[in-house]
């Protein structure tokens, strides 16, 4: 017998946890941050708090009562005995997007990580060079212990444990250096081990494919024992890698179930592609003026190879910060692609050099660093790969003037539409001509609006999740990461929308 249970994800966009469970033997796709529960309670200032380990995120229903955590972050008056306690083989993961993995770190290390090499050279990149947030440090984590009565957790400073991963493909020896290159400084650092998928032994084939999306390493999953289950994670057809969704498409043809992402089953359809974003934000660039400042989400690297090819059409240098240039370093890893020979690094003013800094320079002794002076001399010269949050460099650049594309995703909630407002100021300040966004006023309050053209989505258009499922033509459909899960019941007839801790059988 099969059953599939959605233990979150079922209506909300993101936050993925899907069990799968043949005869016993149990699989989870994703187990990702839902966002949308998460700031039901929490912000950026009040988030929840790591020294009570999980306690404060199973008191909120903000992850499932289940008995499958890391012992080392129970506090001494929470216990998980009490819940079901799940079998679980393996963590299958879509790609490096918070509300797909976000909630990894959190689980027992017990269980293996599937995912496709660029995924663990993203994850272990964003680790190394950021701060980490309990549940996102996947790659490795630092083991806590109770300290006093047991109700806080304390870190045990210089202690840090590896996860075990199988990859859905070869990996090669830098992949593995990288792997195991300890760059926060730490005493003991006990790393996971890698295993390949074809050779690790487990009751189900798995097969793991290609996707296109707005991060690299995106990965669809062939599940097969029994029954044989397609899992598409997060999909679209637009993007420059649309092919490899295709091919999935085409492998997974009818399978008896399929599950699927319905992100953007709340909107009309619009037509766009990358191809579209590359030639608005290339007219723009060819007709701009001074520096030019491209905003785009930092880990989308297909965007970013579209404004290197705008950079080299208009004859300008592309300018990206240091965190991405140590990311795009980890994708070499794993896909033996040089993408950063042609860029250059923004070095701000900074009074320390981070150790992930030192690495990446190890690693490409010949890379281009650029100081906020250079820029001010020739800002004609450079597209700066900037957002909101890198707005205090402009006062180290002082340009005169500018032109400032946004091309990224448009605001959703109130607190980020108040983000475009002071970028606004920002560049009003440095006389900056804005295209992709502008702030207008309505009912007296000033919220942003978008221009169509300038950002292609990440996800499939209504149009295309069609396709795909009259393509596959399964037998049950499982809709996933939807605001708008009755979009599909309306649409086709053999839908199985779950609640969120649902159970389905067959
Ligand atoms: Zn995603």
């Amino acid at each position: 017998m099969t059953s599939i249970t959605v233990y979150d994800g079922a209506k909300t966009i993101g936050g993925n946890k899907i069990y799968i469970n043949e005869n016993g033997n149990g699989l989870f796709l994703d187990f990702g941050l839902n966002f949308k529960k998460y700031g039901l309670y929490f912000q950026e200032f009040l988030s929840s708090r790591g020294n009570r380990g999980i306690h404060d995120l199973l008191h909120l229903n903000l992850i499932p009562k289940l008995n499958i955590y890391r012992k080392d972050l129970i506090p001494s008056d929470t216990d998980i005995s009490k819940f079901p306690k799940l079998d679980i083989k393996a963590i299958l993961l879509s790609h490096a997007h918070m509300d797909h993995f976000g909630n990894i770190g959190l689980l027992n290390p017990q269980y293996p990580v599937i995912l496709s090499p660029s995924t663990l050279m993203l994850l272990k990149g964003m680790l190394d060079c950021s701060g980490s947030m309990l549940g996102s440090d996947v790659a490795y984590y630092s083991l806590k212990h109770q300290k006093k009565d047991g109700r806080l957790l304390e870190t045990e400073k210089n202690r840090d444990i590896g996860r075990n991963f199988i990859c859905t493909k070869e990996i090669s020896e830098e992949f593995v250096d990288f792997f195991k290159a300890r760059v926060k400084k730490r005493a003991t650092f006990e790393e996971g081990n890698i295993t390949l998928l074809k050779d690790y032994p487990l009751d189900f084939k798995i097969t793991g494919y290609d996707m296109d999306h707005s991060i690299f390493g995106a990965t669809a999953y062939l599940i097969s024992g029994e029954t044989t289950i397609a899992y598409t994670g997060d999909f679209r057809l637009h993007g420059s890698k649309g092919k490899y969704s295709e091919r999935f498409i085409n492998e997974a043809k009818n399978v008896p179930v399929l599950i699927i992402e319905g992100t953007r089953t709340v909107k009309e359809d619009i037509s766009e592609s990358e191809d579209i974003v590359y030639e608005n934000c290339r007219r723009t660039a060819e007709i701009a003026k001074g520096l030019i400042i491209a905003d785009f989400s930092a880990r989308n690297f297909e965007r970013l190879e579209t404004f290197q090819k705008i950079a080299e059409k208009v004859g300008r240098s592309l300018v990206i910060p240091s965190k991405d240039g140590y990311l795009l370093n980890a994708l070499e890893k794993a896909d033996g692609k040089d993408r950063i020979k042609d860029l250059c690094i923004f070095r701000g003013l900074k009074s320390t050099r981070r150790n992930w800094e030192s690495l990446l320079l190890q690693d490409k002794p010949h890379i281009h660093n650029v100081d906020p002076k250079e820029i001010s001399n020739d800002p004609e010269k450079y597209i700066l790969c900037f957002s909101f949050f890198d707005m205090k460099n402009l006062l180290d650049i002082k340009p005169p003037s500018g032109t400032y594309i946004y091309s990224s995703s448009e605001a959703f909630e109130e607190e980020s539409e108040f983000d475009f407002v002071r970028l606004k100021n920002w560049l009003k300040y440095f006389n900056f001509k804005i295209y992709g966004f502008d702030i207008v006023e309505e009912d007296g309050k000033e919220k942003p609006i978008f221009t169509k053209g300038f950002h292609a989505s990440g996800h499939a258009s209504k149009k295309d999740l069609t396709w795909a499922i009259d393509k596959i033509d399964p037998e049950i459909i499982i809709p996933v990461h939807t605001d708008n899960p009755e979009w599909f019941k309306e649409n086709f007839d053999n839908i199985v929308l779950l609640e969120d801790g649902q159970t389905h059988k067959f």
